[in-house]
C-alpha cells in the first residue's frame, strides 16, 4: 500500500507529505489506528486530509495509507431501516463492537454481509439489457420492493441469472457486456458519494408532493423532485413539521440526515423516528426510512460526509423509480463544518468566515434533487425531493447559509416563533413563505381540482395580505373605524387562519388533509365570504354575519373525516340557508 507521512495535525485536519499518488477526494487511512479521512486539497506532494474521526493522539511522522478510492457508499438491500453514521457505518453494529463510545478506526460495511435476501429475477438469460434496467427484485421490507438494477456503464446480454437466496456480495447474474467482458452482478453496488448518479433527463416539476399539511399544500406546495428550505428557530415546531412530512409526504422512501449540534438533538430523532407509524399501512415508518446521524462524539467534518452519503442513497432509490424525500437537519451545521475546515486550511474567508465555495456546495447538493427519467429502457420516472432545515443564529434570515440556500431552493417555509407563541401551528408564515413551483403546478391543480381551486387560493392569499395591512389601521384607530367591507375581510382572514391554516398535528383526523378535502374547505370559506359581501350590500350588519351559528360548523369542518366528504354539501346548504334567513329578517324589519 502506498503511504505518506503526517507533517501536521490540526484538529480534524491532517497534512501529509509523500502523497503524490493521491487524488483529491480519495479516501485515506490515517496512522496505524486507520482513521478514515478524505483528501480535500493537494499541493505538490502534500495532501490536506479531512479526518472523519477524532485525531487526538495522532502525531507527526505517523503513516497515511492511500486507498486510491473516493469516499463511496454501498447500495443494495439492507439500507432501509438502517441507522448510519456519516460514513455509512451502522451505528448499532458500532455499538456492538465498541460499546457506547465509538472507538476509532472501526471498519464496518454499510450492508450486512451475512444477511440472506430472496432474489426474484424479472429478466432471463439471453435478454439484452442496458444500464439502469431492472433485472430482479428483493423484498427489502413489507413496504419496499428493492429493484436490482444493471449498474451505470454496463450494457450487454444476460448470460446467467437465477432466482434464489443470496447475500449482498453473491453473484445473482452475469452480463456479457458489449465489449465482450463478463460482468458479475451482485445485489450490491458501490458509488462515490460526491458524484451525482446519472439519469437520462431531468423533467419539469409538474406534480405536487402532497404532504397533507394544508398551509403547505395549498399555499406553498413543493413539487415531486423539488427543493425546500425551512428555518427552525427553537420551539417553532420544526421537529413536528419534519415528522409530519416524514409520515405524510407522498414519498415511498424517506432519508433523514441529521447533523445535530448537541448530541441530544440527534438522540431525539433516533428515539422518536423508530416509534413513528406509517399512517397508510400502520407499519413502523422505519420500514421505508433510512437515518443518517452524526452523533456528538464524531468530529464536525463527518457532517459533510453525512450529507453526501444521504443524497447518494436517496438517488439510488430514485433510480428504482420511487418518489424519495430527503430531509437534512440542519444544513447550517454542515456549513459550519465547512467553515471550520476552511479556517484550518487558512483559506481566504468569505462572509462571516464561511468559505467562498460554501454557496456552490449548497447549490450542488440541492441540484441533485429532481424529477428524472431514470437510466434503463422502461422509461421509469423517479423523484428526489430535498428539504433542508437551516438554523441561523438568532433566527436571522440574513445569515449567509440561509441566503445561500434561498438562492437555490424553490420553496421557503418560513417558521416563525411569533406564530408559535400565539399557538398558531404549523407556525409557517403565510406572509413571508413562498413557493416558486406554483406556476408549474397550475395545470395539475386545474385538472385535478378545477380552476376554482386556483382562484380560491389566490383570493384567500389576497385576503390574508389585506388583513395584514388592515391590522395596522386597527392598531392606530380601532376596529370600529373600519368599513363593514373591511371588517368582513378581517373576519374571513380569521376564518382562513383558524379554520384552514391551523392544523393540529396530534389530532387523528386533522393531522392529514387530502387535496379534495382542502378544496372543499376553501370553497366553504369563500362561499361564506361571497354571501356575506352580498348580505352587506343588502344592509345586513357585520355583527349579525359574524354571529351566525353556522360559523361554529365551519370552524369544525377540519374534523370531517376524509370518507365523509359529502358532509361539505350539507354545510354548504346550511350556509346558503343562513344568509337567506338573514336577508329576509332585514327585509321584514324594514
Ligand atoms: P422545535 O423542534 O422547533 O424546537 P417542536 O417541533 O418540538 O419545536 O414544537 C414545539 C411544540 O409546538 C410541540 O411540542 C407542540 O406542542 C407544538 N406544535 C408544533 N407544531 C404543531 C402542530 N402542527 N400541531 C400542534 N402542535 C404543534
Amino acid at each position: 500500500m502506498d503511504q505518506g507521512r503526517i507533517i501536521k495535525v490540526a484538529g480534524p485536519l491532517v497534512v501529509a507529505s509523500n502523497m503524490q499518488n493521491a487524488k483529491i477526494y480519495d479516501v485515506v487511512k490515517v496512522s496505524d489506528k486507520k482513521l478514515m479521512g478524505e483528501v480535500i486539497e493537494m499541493r505538490g506532494d502534500e495532501a490536506s486530509i479531512q479526518v472523519y474521526e477524532e485525531t487526538s493522539g495522532i502525531g507527526v511522522g505517523e503513516p497515511v495509507y492511500l486507498t486510491g478510492e473516493p469516499l463511496s457508499v454501498e447500495l443494495g438491500p439492507g439500507l432501509i431501516q438502517s441507522i448510519y453514521d456519516g460514513v455509512q457505518r451502522p451505528l448499532e453494529k458500532i455499538q456492538e463492537v465498541a460499546g457506547d463510545l465509538i472507538t476509532r478506526g472501526i471498519e464496518l460495511p454499510g450492508l450486512s454481509r451475512d444477511k440472506v435476501w430472496e432474489f426474484k429475477a424479472t429478466r432471463k438469460a439471453g435478454d439484452k439489457v442496458q444500464e439502469g434496467d431492472i433485472i430482479g427484485t428483493v423484498k427489502e421490507t413489507v413496504l419496499v420492493d428493492h429493484k436490482i438494477m444493471v449498474p451505470p456503464g454496463i450494457n450487454g446480454v444476460i448470460k446467467k441469472i437465477e432466482d434464489g437466496n443470496y447475500k449482498v456480495t453473491d453473484v445473482v447474474a452475469v452480463i456479457e457486456s458489449d465489449d465482450g467482458k463478463d460482468v458479475e452482478i451482485t445485489l450490491m453496488q458501490r458509488w462515490p458519494v460526491r458524484k451525482p448518479r446519472p439519469y437520462i433527463e431531468k423533467l419539469s416539476p409538474d406534480e405536487p408532493l402532497a404532504t397533507g399539511q394544508r398551509v403547505i399544500d395549498a399555499f406553498f406546495p413543493i413539487s415531486k423532485g423539488g427543493t425546500a428550505c425551512v428555518p427552525g428557530p427553537f420551539g417553532s415546531g420544526k421537529t413536528v413539521v419534519q415528522h409530519q412530512l416524514a409520515k405524510w409526504a407522498d414519498a415511498q422512501i424517506i432519508v433523514y440526515v441529521g447533523c445535530g449540534e448537541r448530541g441530544n438533538e440527534m438522540t431525539d430523532v433516533l428515539m422518536e423516528f423508530p416509534e413513528l407509524k406509517d399512517p397508510h399501512s400502520g407499519e413502523p415508518l422505519m420500514l421505508r426510512t433510512i437515518l443518517i446521524a452524526n452523533t456528538s462524539n464524531m468530529p464536525v467534518a463527518a457532517r459533510e460526509a453525512s450529507v453526501y452519503t444521504g443524497i447518494t442513497i436517496a438517488e439510488y432509490y430514485r433510480d428504482m423509480g420511487y418518489s424519495v424525500a430527503l430531509m437534512a437537519d440542519s444544513t447550517s451545521r454542515w456549513a459550519e463544518a465547512m467553515r471550520e475546515m476552511s479556517g484550518r486550511l487558512e483559506e481566504m474567508p468569505g462572509e462571516e468566515g464561511y468559505p467562498a465555495y460554501m454557496g456552490t456546495r449548497i447549490a450542488e447538493f440541492y441540484e441533485r434533487a429532481g424529477k428524472v427519467r431514470t437510466l434503463g429502457s422502461d422509461n421509469r420516472i423517479g423523484a428526489l425531493s430535498a428539504i433542508g432545515a437551516v438554523s441561523p443564529p438568532g433566527g436571522d434570515l440574513s445569515d449567509p447559509v440561509v441566503q445561500a440556500t434561498l438562492r437555490v431552493v424553490k420553496v421557503f417555509w418560513s417558521l416563525e416563533d411569533k406564530l408559535a407563541y400565539r399557538r398558531h401551528f404549523p407556525a409557517i408564515s403565510w406572509l413571508t413563505s413562498y413557493s416558486l413551483y406554483v406556476p408549474n403546478l397550475e395545470k395539475y391543480f386545474e385538472t385535478k381540482l378545477g380552476r376554482i381551486w386556483l382562484e380560491n387560493i389566490n383570493r384567500a392569499m389576497s385576503i390574508l395580505q389585506q388583513e395584514a395591512e388592515l391590522e395596522e389601521i386597527v392598531r392606530l384607530v380601532g376596529l370600529d373605524a373600519l368599513s363593514p367591507e373591511n371588517r368582513l375581510v378581517m373576519e374571513t382572514a380569521k376564518s382562513i387562519r383558524e379554520d384552514f391554516l391551523h392544523q393540529n398535528a396530534f389530532h387523528e383526523i386533522d393531522t392529514y388533509t387530502s387535496y379534495d378535502k382542502m378544496s372543499k374547505m376553501m370553497e366553504i370559506i369563500m362561499l361564506f365570504h361571497d354571501l356575506a359581501e352580498d348580505a352587506l350590500k343588502n344592509n345586513v350588519s357585520i355583527i349579525d354575519i359574524s354571529e351566525l351559528p353556522v360559523r361554529e360548523k365551519i370552524a369544525r369542518m377540519k374534523f370531517i373525516p376524509e370518507n365523509r366528504i359529502e358532509e361539505f354539501d350539507s354545510l354548504k346548504n346550511e350556509i346558503e340557508r343562513s344568509f337567506k334567513e338573514l336577508k329576509e329578517k332585514v327585509i321584514a324589519e324594514a
